[in-house]
Protein backbone atom coordinates (compact mmCIF):
# COMPACT_ATOMS: atom_id res chain seq x y z
CA UNK A 1 0.00 0.00 0.00
CA UNK A 2 1.47 3.24 -0.42
CA UNK A 3 0.27 5.51 2.80
CA UNK A 4 0.85 8.94 4.09
CA UNK A 5 1.93 9.74 7.41
CA UNK A 6 1.11 13.31 8.41
CA UNK A 7 3.31 14.55 10.70
CA UNK A 8 5.67 17.27 11.69
CA UNK A 9 8.85 15.36 13.14
CA UNK A 10 9.84 12.88 11.37
CA UNK A 11 12.50 11.91 14.68
CA UNK A 12 9.93 11.39 16.83
CA UNK A 13 9.89 7.31 18.63
CA UNK A 14 6.17 7.42 17.57
CA UNK A 15 7.00 8.62 13.94
CA UNK A 16 9.72 6.49 13.55
CA UNK A 17 8.13 3.11 14.67
CA UNK A 18 5.06 3.07 12.05
CA UNK A 19 7.44 4.01 9.45
CA UNK A 20 9.67 0.65 10.49
CA UNK A 21 6.52 -1.00 10.47
CA UNK A 22 5.26 0.24 7.52
CA UNK A 23 8.17 -0.98 5.59
CA UNK A 24 8.95 -3.99 7.34
CA UNK A 25 5.35 -5.45 5.99
CA UNK A 26 6.34 -3.95 2.64
CA UNK A 27 4.40 -0.79 2.65
CA UNK A 28 5.66 2.48 0.62
CA UNK A 29 5.35 5.28 3.31
CA UNK A 30 5.92 8.95 2.87
CA UNK A 31 6.27 11.58 6.12
CA UNK A 32 4.20 14.40 5.33
CA UNK A 33 5.02 18.04 7.10
CA UNK A 34 1.59 18.82 7.64
CA UNK A 35 2.35 22.61 8.05
CA UNK A 36 3.81 22.35 4.08
CA UNK A 37 0.80 20.75 3.10
CA UNK A 38 -0.89 23.02 0.92
CA UNK A 39 -4.11 22.98 -1.65
CA UNK A 40 -6.30 24.55 -3.80
CA UNK A 41 -9.85 23.65 -2.20
CA UNK A 42 -11.57 25.07 -5.21
CA UNK A 43 -10.69 23.00 -7.71
CA UNK A 44 -13.03 20.70 -9.32
CA UNK A 45 -10.39 17.39 -8.34
CA UNK A 46 -9.42 17.83 -5.08
CA UNK A 47 -5.72 17.62 -4.84
CA UNK A 48 -2.64 18.00 -2.42
CA UNK A 49 0.14 20.17 -2.94
CA UNK A 50 3.34 19.86 -0.90
CA UNK A 51 7.02 21.62 -1.50
CA UNK A 52 6.29 22.77 -5.13
CA UNK A 53 4.88 19.11 -6.54
CA UNK A 54 1.14 17.40 -6.00
CA UNK A 55 1.31 14.47 -3.98
CA UNK A 56 0.21 11.04 -5.43
CA UNK A 57 -2.89 9.51 -4.41
CA UNK A 58 -2.54 7.43 -0.80
CA UNK A 59 -4.62 4.26 -0.10
CA UNK A 60 -4.19 5.52 3.73
CA UNK A 61 -3.20 8.77 5.70
CA UNK A 62 -2.01 8.05 9.50
CA UNK A 63 -2.73 11.57 10.89
CA UNK A 64 -0.26 12.62 13.64
CA UNK A 65 -1.55 16.33 14.21
CA UNK A 66 0.25 17.87 17.22
CA UNK A 67 -2.29 19.88 19.48
CA UNK A 68 -0.75 22.67 18.83
CA UNK A 69 -1.58 22.15 15.11
CA UNK A 70 -5.28 21.03 15.12
CA UNK A 71 -6.79 23.50 13.25
CA UNK A 72 -4.56 23.44 9.54
CA UNK A 73 -3.96 20.15 10.37
CA UNK A 74 -7.81 18.86 9.90
CA UNK A 75 -7.94 20.74 7.01
CA UNK A 76 -5.73 19.02 5.42
CA UNK A 77 -6.58 15.92 6.86
CA UNK A 78 -10.15 16.47 4.92
CA UNK A 79 -8.41 17.00 1.57
CA UNK A 80 -7.10 13.81 1.87
CA UNK A 81 -10.76 12.31 3.01
CA UNK A 82 -12.15 14.13 0.47
CA UNK A 83 -9.62 12.47 -2.36
CA UNK A 84 -10.93 9.30 -0.97
CA UNK A 85 -7.60 8.16 0.94
CA UNK A 86 -8.73 6.34 4.26
CA UNK A 87 -7.60 7.92 7.58
CA UNK A 88 -6.59 5.92 10.11
CA UNK A 89 -8.74 8.47 12.68
CA UNK A 90 -11.42 10.68 10.78
CA UNK A 91 -11.07 14.30 10.70
CA UNK A 92 -14.36 14.65 12.54
CA UNK A 93 -13.51 12.09 15.21
CA UNK A 94 -10.02 13.59 15.70
CA UNK A 95 -11.82 17.26 16.40
CA UNK A 96 -14.19 15.77 18.78
CA UNK A 97 -11.20 14.05 21.08
CA UNK A 98 -9.41 17.24 20.72
CA UNK A 99 -12.30 19.39 22.67
CA UNK A 100 -12.34 18.43 26.29
CA UNK A 101 -15.65 19.69 26.85
CA UNK A 102 -17.11 18.26 23.92
CA UNK A 103 -15.76 14.71 24.21
CA UNK A 104 -17.33 14.53 27.50
CA UNK A 105 -20.56 15.75 26.46
CA UNK A 106 -20.25 12.95 24.07
CA UNK A 107 -19.22 10.56 26.47
CA UNK A 108 -21.83 12.01 29.14
CA UNK A 109 -24.30 11.10 26.67
CA UNK A 110 -23.27 7.85 25.76
CA UNK A 111 -23.45 6.99 29.37
CA UNK A 112 -20.03 6.15 30.14
CA UNK A 113 -18.42 7.36 33.72
CA UNK A 114 -16.93 10.22 33.85
CA UNK A 115 -15.75 12.56 36.97
CA UNK A 116 -17.88 15.07 37.87
CA UNK A 117 -17.22 17.86 36.15
CA UNK A 118 -18.56 21.60 35.15
CA UNK A 119 -18.21 24.04 32.49
CA UNK A 120 -18.77 28.62 33.04
CA UNK A 121 -18.33 31.08 31.00
CA UNK A 122 -18.97 33.68 33.47
CA UNK A 123 -16.57 33.88 36.66
CA UNK A 124 -19.86 35.30 38.50
CA UNK A 125 -20.71 32.07 39.61
CA UNK A 126 -17.65 30.45 40.09
CA UNK A 127 -18.39 29.64 44.05
CA UNK A 128 -21.77 27.45 43.15
CA UNK A 129 -19.83 25.61 40.05
CA UNK A 130 -17.10 24.52 42.54
CA UNK A 131 -20.13 23.50 45.10
CA UNK A 132 -21.69 21.45 41.96
CA UNK A 133 -18.82 19.20 41.69
CA UNK A 134 -17.87 18.79 45.20
CA UNK A 135 -16.15 21.55 46.52
CA UNK A 136 -12.01 21.92 46.79
CA UNK A 137 -10.07 19.72 46.19
CA UNK A 138 -10.63 19.98 42.94
CA UNK A 139 -9.02 19.92 39.64
CA UNK A 140 -8.83 22.82 36.84
CA UNK A 141 -8.05 22.27 33.46
CA UNK A 142 -7.60 24.65 30.19
CA UNK A 143 -9.93 23.39 27.51
CA UNK A 144 -6.89 22.44 24.62
CA UNK A 145 -4.21 21.99 27.08
CA UNK A 146 -2.23 18.76 27.01
CA UNK A 147 0.57 17.00 28.50
CA UNK A 148 -0.80 17.99 32.04
CA UNK A 149 0.07 21.25 31.03
CA UNK A 150 -2.82 23.20 31.78
CA UNK A 151 -4.24 21.06 34.62
CA UNK A 152 -4.06 22.25 38.19
CA UNK A 153 -4.84 20.71 41.71
CA UNK A 154 -7.20 23.44 43.38
CA UNK A 155 -6.35 22.02 47.08
CA UNK A 156 -8.81 24.66 49.10
CA UNK A 157 -11.60 26.58 48.05
CA UNK A 158 -10.29 30.17 48.00
CA UNK A 159 -6.71 28.70 45.80
CA UNK A 160 -8.72 26.69 43.59
CA UNK A 161 -11.14 30.35 42.96
CA UNK A 162 -8.19 32.25 42.32
CA UNK A 163 -6.91 29.94 39.88
CA UNK A 164 -10.30 29.91 38.05
CA UNK A 165 -10.59 33.80 38.36
CA UNK A 166 -6.95 33.66 36.53
CA UNK A 167 -7.68 31.40 33.61
CA UNK A 168 -10.89 33.47 32.89
CA UNK A 169 -8.98 36.68 32.78
CA UNK A 170 -6.73 35.57 30.66
CA UNK A 171 -9.59 34.70 28.66
CA UNK A 172 -8.89 31.09 28.27
CA UNK A 173 -11.74 28.01 28.42
CA UNK A 174 -11.75 25.64 31.76
CA UNK A 175 -13.39 23.15 32.84
CA UNK A 176 -13.89 22.19 36.64
CA UNK A 177 -13.81 18.70 37.85
CA UNK A 178 -13.63 16.56 40.67
CA UNK A 179 -10.46 15.38 42.03
CA UNK A 180 -10.67 11.48 42.14
CA UNK A 181 -7.90 11.69 44.98
CA UNK A 182 -8.85 7.80 45.47
CA UNK A 183 -6.69 6.95 42.51
CA UNK A 184 -3.78 8.31 44.11
CA UNK A 185 -1.38 9.83 41.07
CA UNK A 186 -2.40 6.80 39.18
CA UNK A 187 -3.61 6.23 36.04
CA UNK A 188 -4.53 3.91 33.52
CA UNK A 189 -3.75 4.18 29.41
CA UNK A 190 -6.17 1.57 27.22
CA UNK A 191 -4.77 1.31 23.68
CA UNK A 192 -7.53 0.59 21.45
CA UNK A 193 -7.22 -0.35 17.87
CA UNK A 194 -10.16 -1.39 15.98
CA UNK A 195 -12.54 -1.72 18.65
CA UNK A 196 -10.28 -3.71 21.33
CA UNK A 197 -8.08 -3.03 23.92
CA UNK A 198 -4.55 -4.25 22.91
CA UNK A 199 -2.64 -3.75 25.94
CA UNK A 200 -3.17 -1.46 29.01
CA UNK A 201 -0.16 0.23 31.19
CA UNK A 202 -0.53 2.18 34.20
CA UNK A 203 1.14 5.45 34.59
CA UNK A 204 2.28 6.78 38.33
CA UNK A 205 3.08 10.39 38.52
CA UNK A 206 6.57 12.05 39.66
CA UNK A 207 6.52 12.13 43.26
CA UNK A 208 4.09 14.73 44.61
CA UNK A 209 2.66 15.41 41.62
CA UNK A 210 -1.13 14.14 40.69
CA UNK A 211 -0.51 14.22 37.45
CA UNK A 212 0.56 10.87 35.45
CA UNK A 213 1.57 12.15 32.26
CA UNK A 214 4.84 10.66 31.28
CA UNK A 215 5.54 13.95 29.74
CA UNK A 216 5.76 15.38 33.68
CA UNK A 217 8.13 12.82 34.97
CA UNK A 218 5.73 9.79 35.51
CA UNK A 219 6.63 6.00 34.84
CA UNK A 220 4.45 3.66 33.26
CA UNK A 221 4.39 -0.34 33.80
CA UNK A 222 2.25 -2.86 32.50
CA UNK A 223 -1.30 -3.64 34.04
CA UNK A 224 -3.90 -5.93 34.55
CA UNK A 225 -7.42 -4.35 33.74
CA UNK A 226 -10.94 -5.35 34.41
CA UNK A 227 -13.26 -6.27 32.41
CA UNK A 228 -15.39 -3.06 32.95
CA UNK A 229 -12.54 -0.82 32.59
CA UNK A 230 -11.94 -2.63 29.48
CA UNK A 231 -15.71 -2.05 28.06
CA UNK A 232 -15.21 1.95 29.07
CA UNK A 233 -11.93 2.13 27.09
CA UNK A 234 -14.19 0.40 24.12
CA UNK A 235 -16.86 2.15 24.36
CA UNK A 236 -15.34 5.65 24.82
CA UNK A 237 -12.86 5.06 21.44
CA UNK A 238 -16.34 4.13 19.92
CA UNK A 239 -18.63 7.32 20.74
CA UNK A 240 -15.80 9.75 19.38
CA UNK A 241 -15.96 7.73 16.47
CA UNK A 242 -11.62 6.62 16.52
CA UNK A 243 -10.35 3.59 15.44
CA UNK A 244 -6.85 4.11 17.53
CA UNK A 245 -6.83 5.51 20.57
CA UNK A 246 -5.55 6.24 23.92
CA UNK A 247 -8.18 5.96 26.55
CA UNK A 248 -7.34 7.10 30.13
CA UNK A 249 -9.34 6.20 32.81
CA UNK A 250 -9.51 6.76 36.47
CA UNK A 251 -9.47 4.35 39.76
CA UNK A 252 -12.70 6.24 40.98
CA UNK A 253 -15.18 4.67 44.33
CA UNK A 254 -17.69 4.56 41.62
CA UNK A 255 -15.58 2.49 39.41
CA UNK A 256 -13.72 2.99 36.01
CA UNK A 257 -14.04 7.47 35.05
CA UNK A 258 -12.99 8.35 31.67
CA UNK A 259 -10.21 11.61 31.59
CA UNK A 260 -9.76 11.63 28.41
CA UNK A 261 -9.29 10.24 24.82
CA UNK A 262 -6.45 10.56 22.49
CA UNK A 263 -6.09 10.26 18.85
CA UNK A 264 -2.59 10.30 18.26
CA UNK A 265 -1.72 8.27 21.28
CA UNK A 266 2.15 8.10 21.93
CA UNK A 267 3.74 5.03 21.54
CA UNK A 268 7.18 4.81 23.14
CA UNK A 269 5.93 4.96 26.88
CA UNK A 270 3.44 2.15 25.88
CA UNK A 271 6.00 0.12 23.68
CA UNK A 272 8.61 0.21 26.36
CA UNK A 273 6.43 -0.80 29.15
CA UNK A 274 4.46 -3.64 27.54
CA UNK A 275 7.17 -5.26 25.28
CA UNK A 276 4.70 -5.23 22.58
CA UNK A 277 5.36 -4.12 18.91
CA UNK A 278 1.84 -1.61 18.73
CA UNK A 279 3.07 -0.08 15.40
CA UNK A 280 3.08 -3.16 14.04
CA UNK A 281 -0.90 -4.02 15.04
CA UNK A 282 -1.42 -0.17 13.97
CA UNK A 283 0.00 -1.46 10.52
CA UNK A 284 -1.93 -4.30 10.56
CA UNK A 285 -5.59 -2.99 11.39
CA UNK A 286 -4.70 -0.56 8.53
CA UNK A 287 -4.11 -3.15 6.14
CA UNK A 288 -7.36 -4.75 6.43
CA UNK A 289 -9.61 -1.91 7.10
CA UNK A 290 -7.72 0.68 4.57
CA UNK A 291 -9.94 0.82 1.33
CA UNK A 292 -10.04 3.96 -1.18
CA UNK A 293 -13.49 5.77 -0.92
CA UNK A 294 -14.56 3.85 2.77
CA UNK A 295 -13.89 7.77 3.90
CA UNK A 296 -17.15 7.46 6.26
CA UNK A 297 -16.49 11.69 6.60
CA UNK A 298 -16.04 12.15 2.74
CA UNK A 299 -18.59 15.53 1.72
CA UNK A 300 -19.47 15.77 5.27
CA UNK A 301 -18.43 18.25 7.50
P1 LIG B 1 -3.78 16.26 29.62
O1 LIG B 1 -4.56 16.30 28.36
O2 LIG B 1 -2.98 17.49 29.80
O3 LIG B 1 -3.00 14.98 29.75
P2 LIG B 1 -5.58 15.15 31.62
O4 LIG B 1 -7.01 15.49 31.74
O5 LIG B 1 -5.24 13.82 31.05
O6 LIG B 1 -4.87 16.31 30.80
O7 LIG B 1 -4.92 15.29 33.06
C1 LIG B 1 -3.52 15.08 33.29
C2 LIG B 1 -3.29 14.15 34.50
O8 LIG B 1 -3.80 14.74 35.69
C3 LIG B 1 -4.02 12.85 34.39
O9 LIG B 1 -3.25 11.89 33.68
C4 LIG B 1 -4.23 12.43 35.85
O10 LIG B 1 -3.10 11.78 36.38
C5 LIG B 1 -4.42 13.77 36.54
N1 LIG B 1 -5.84 14.10 36.65
C6 LIG B 1 -6.58 14.73 35.71
N2 LIG B 1 -7.86 14.88 36.11
C7 LIG B 1 -7.94 14.33 37.34
C8 LIG B 1 -9.00 14.19 38.30
N3 LIG B 1 -10.23 14.66 38.04
N4 LIG B 1 -8.72 13.57 39.47
C9 LIG B 1 -7.48 13.10 39.72
N5 LIG B 1 -6.43 13.22 38.88
C10 LIG B 1 -6.64 13.83 37.69
MG1 LIG C 1 -3.82 13.09 29.66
Amino acid sequence: MRIAMLARNPNLYSHKRLVEAAEARGHEIQVIDTLRVYMNITAHKPDVRYKGEVLPKFDAVIPRIGASVTFYGLAVLRQFEMMGTWPLNESVAIGRSRDKLRSLQLLSRAGIGLPVTGFAHSTRDTDDLMQMVGGAPLVIKLLEGTQGIGVVLGETHSSAKSVIEAFRGVKSNILVQEFVKESKGVDIRCFVIGGKVITSMMRKGAEGDFRSNLHRGGNASIVKITPEERSTAIRAAKTLGLNVAGVDLLRSNHGPVVMEVNSSPGLEGIENATGKDIAGQIIEFLETNAKPGKTKTRGKG
